[in-house]
């Protein structure tokens, strides 16, 4: 049998039972910081989504024309492009896309139907099902290829002002970095797509990129008052705000007010 005593950190010799009593207080001490990393992380995450608008499964943006899909705590936006083609705005987080795919049955249509992927950006709870679709192009900011790695090819690199047609829609591209290097915000069929660059709170006010997820919260907020001012001479083609994590909201007042406020 060992004895029951133990060489202490000063070299005395400890009891068994004082051991334990010292080695009761580290645990005791070593439980109390992972609970309080444990509440930080959570405050974290809660004052991130907690005040938001919240997404609704197949709500309906401006006349129709896009259809939101809620795939957890993410949307994706379905854009019909006419002649039974759709393009989707984000592939979002689920790998099978099993929410994109189920709103593509109820249209009748199947992943062939998807002709065109846009990405807001490269984070992976907005990707994850773009190659489910093997017909869709990807379109996206160059800059977010790195951000990708090698799982997906945006096929089709697109740049600030540009404009692409997809089946009877346009889709008009601003860069917007500040979330990530290469965030884009598209408009098609009167609604803006933001990604993760905005969001609307429960109080209906647009908000900036979450600043924790965020590469540059202070460009993303000079980015998103550079394009309120750019978009004012046609506020009018704008009737509604898509946010990926949030509800969206009516018309183009709150990206207005958001640009005089910050
Ligand atoms: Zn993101
Ligand atoms: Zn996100």
């Amino acid at each position: 049998m060992m004895d029951a005593s133990m060489i202490s950190m000063d070299g005395s010799i400890i009891s068994g039972d004082l051991w334990e009593v010292h080695v009761k207080r580290v645990l005791k001490w070593l439980g109390l910081v992972v609970l309080v990393l444990l509440l930080a992380v959570g405050a974290v995450i809660y004052s991130a989504f907690a005040p938001n608008r919240p997404i609704v499964d197949g709500q309906a943006l401006g006349d129709g024309t896009v259809q939101t899909i809620k795939d957890g705590f993410v949307s994706v936006y379905l854009l019909a492009a006419g002649g039974g083609k759709v393009a989707l705005i984000d592939a979002g987080k689920d790998r099978d896309g099993a929410a994109i795919m189920a709103a593509l049955r109820r249209r009748g249509l199947t992943p062939a139907a998807v002709s065109a992927i846009f990405l807001t950006h490269g984070h992976s709870d907005h990707t994850a099902a773009a190659s489910r679709f093997p017909a869709a192009s990807i379109h996206a900011l160059p800059a977010e290829q790195a951000l990708l790695g090698d799982s997906l090819r945006i096929t089709h690199p697109v740049r600030d002002g540009q404009v692409i047609d997809v089946g009877n829609q346009h889709v008009e591209v601003f860069a917007v970095p500040g979330h990530t290097a290469g965030s884009a915000v598209f408009l098609a069929a009167g609604t803006l797509f933001f990604g993760d660059s905005a969001g609307a709170g429960k109080d209906g006010a647009m908000m900036p990129a979450v600043r924790w997820f965020s590469r540059n919260p202070a460009e993303n907020i000079a980015q998103l008052k550079a394009l309120a001012l750019r978009l004012k001479p046609r506020a009018a083609q704008v009737k509604t705000l898509a946010f990926a994590h949030t509800g969206p909201l009516d018309g183009f007042e709150q990206l207005e007010r958001f640009g005089a406020q910050h």
